[in-house]
Formats: C-alpha cells, sequence, structure tokens
C-alpha cells in the first residue's frame, strides 16, 4: 500500500471535524472518504474472480451481487420502489443481452423534492483471447468512489436526494444509462433531477489531474467548480467538453451523454486515457493509490457543493432554456 499511514488519519480526521461556528458557510465542504473501504471496494471489484464485469456475464453479475450487498450495508434505499434493480435489455453482436442498473438514494433532509443524481458504471469489457480486463480505473475506481460517497451521505445527510445510479453497458453504447432515462419507471426521478454527476475513471494520472468536464455546455455551473477547483486536493481542471476539440470533446464519451439528449446539465469527472486504457493492465496495482484518494475525496466536495447550491442551479439552468 503505498498511501501512507498518515493521509489516512488526515482523512478521519477531516471526517470528525466539528461543524464551523461562523456565520459564513464555508466555500466547500469538508469532504469524509474514508480511505480503506474506498480501496477495499475497487481491489474486489477488478479482481480476476470477477472477470472483467462484461454486461450479461457471470462476472457482471458477481460484481453486481457484491454491490447490492454494500448498498445494502451502507443503508441505501432503493429509488424507484421494489428493489435496487433496474433490469433492461440490450443488444450485442446483434444478439439481446440482459443488462441490470441499480438505483438507489441517500434521502435529504432540507425538504425540497429536488435531486441529484451520482453515477458510475460497473460494467467493463469481460474476456477477450483468454485474458480477463480487469478495468480497475475503468470504471471500478468510480463505482469505489460512488460507494464512498454514500457512506458519507449515510453518515451526514445530504440537504437534497442523492440519487445513486451504478449503471451496467456503458461499455456497450452507454445503454444502462440510456435505458434509465428512456424508462418510464425513472421518470419521476428525472423530472425532479437537477443535474448529474459521472465518474469514470478516477484512479490514475501521470499528471496528477482529473477533469470535470459539462460547464462548456452549462457555464452557470463555473461558480461551484471554480470552489471545487481552488480546495480539491488534486489539480482539477475543467475541460473536454468543447465540440470544436474533436475527439478530446468527452460530451458523448460516457454515460453523462444520456442526460445530456435529456436536456439535464451534468458534469463528468475522469482522467485523460494512460497506456493502460482499455488494456488487460488495467489492474489495481496500478493505482497510485494517494492520487486516488485524493480524486474521491475531491468528487465528494463536489456532490456537498452541489447539493448546497442545487436551488440555485435548478433557476439557472431554467434561465438558460429561456
Ligand atoms: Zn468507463
Amino acid at each position: 500500500m503505498r498511501m501512507s499511514r498518515c493521509l489516512v488519519l488526515a482523512l478521519l480526521v477531516a471526517g470528525c471535524a466539528p461543524h464551523r461556528t461562523q456565520t459564513a458557510e464555508p466555500a466547500v465542504v469538508q469532504p469524509a472518504v474514508v480511505a480503506e473501504s474506498l480501496l477495499e471496494d475497487v481491489r474486489i471489484l477488478s479482481a480476476d474472480d470477477m472477470e472483467g464485469r462484461l454486461i450479461g456475464s457471470a462476472g457482471g453479475a458477481k460484481a453486481r451481487a457484491y454491490l447490492l450487498g454494500r448498498l445494502q450495508e451502507i443503508g441505501v434505499a432503493p429509488a424507484l420502489g421494489g428493489g435496487f434493480e433496474h433490469p433492461f435489455e440490450t443488444k450485442r453482436d446483434g444478439k439481446p443481452v440482459p443488462g441490470v442498473n441499480l438505483i438507489g438514494v441517500v434521502s435529504g433532509t432540507g425538504g425540497s423534492d429536488r435531486a441529484l443524481v451520482v453515477m458510475a458504471h460497473y460494467d467493463h469489457v469481460g474476456v477477450r483471447n483468454g485474458q480477463t480486463y480487469n478495468g480497475a480505473d475503468d470504471n471500478a475506481s468510480g463505482v469505489a468512489a460512488l460507494l464512498a460517497i454514500a457512506e458519507s451521505l449515510k453518515r451526514r445527510a445530504p440537504l437534497h436526494d442523492v440519487i445513486l445510479a451504478l449503471v451496467d453497458g456503458e461499455e456497450s453504447g452507454l445503454s444502462g444509462a440510456r435505458a434509465m432515462i428512456a424508462d418510464p419507471v425513472f421518470r419521476p426521478a428525472l423530472d425532479r433531477t437537477v443535474l448529474a454527476l459521472n465518474f469514470d475513471m478516477l484512479s490514475r494520472s501521470d499528471k496528477n489531474e482529473l477533469y470535470a468536464s459539462g460547464a462548456f455546455h452549462f457555464p452557470w455551473l463555473r461558480p461551484q467548480l471554480e470552489a471545487i477547483v481552488g480546495s480539491a486536493p488534486v489539480n482539477l481542471k475543467p475541460g473536454h467538453d468543447d465540440p470544436a476539440l474533436g475527439k478530446d470533446d468527452w460530451t458523448g464519451q460516457s454515460d453523462h451523454m444520456a442526460f445530456h439528449v435529456a436536456k439535464k446539465p451534468w458534469v463528468y469527472f475522469g482522467v485523460e486515457d494512460h497506456p493502460d486504457y482499455h488494456k488487460p493492465t488495467d489492474d489495481f496495482a496500478a493505482i497510485p493509490q494517494d492520487f486516488f484518494v485524493r480524486s474521491a475525496l475531491t468528487v465528494e466536495m463536489a456532490v456537498r457543493a452541489f447539493d448546497r447550491d442545487l436551488e440555485t442551479i435548478e433557476g439557472e439552468s431554467a434561465n438558460a432554456a429561456n
């Protein structure tokens, strides 16, 4: 383990800090992600026995069973009534394939019915030519961060409902996120969603950089993003969202695209591609743990900041639409 014991303690202490007594709210609420569970989740999800978590595969089902257990253990409630599982069907190589999203919610205490969606895809590309693609960065890292944030939200409740979507089939045409958005069962949740945050690849950057993408399309999100940039424990950079960038525009490259099509504001957090991207070498052992913990703390700061300002964001989104 490369992360120092010091950092673990620092994070735990930050999580236990007493509430400030000043009248002015801090720009960004102190995050409280616990490093041990974050690293344990990403290690388990990217282990060989998950067989690369391909949609419709036994490995995908095993990952889902683990995630269901974690959601229940953390105390997240199902978001759509019934259970966490949201089944759908897509096609791979012309054949029907079953997928299953897991959708939960941590209730807000602010008396509002507005919601913030936080999502991360748990599928990856499976086994190819006898080689297992473990997808540690892509996207066990985003899923582990989402679970760590769920734990934090259960310790200190958000103001607004935070809908947690662990989606399947991102690697198959963003099929899980698209199915969720299109399903009338999700419609009431979508109608009250003000903003969606997508985590996809949070754990590796040779340059110690994490990107926050989306403000090109939704410039009224810039004040919150700038406040996070100013306090983030990683080098957080806005960008990769201008269509003029061509293939470096990430607008259509992960599940936030489903929200873009539905005209819902989104922010995508992720790193630039690295040499192990979509390779069998995207393994847990290759994750620089210090960077990953800092990255998870950063996205939790974002969840807290956007939760706090959700009414303002909704008002500005409505103004922009008129
Ligand atoms: Zn991904």
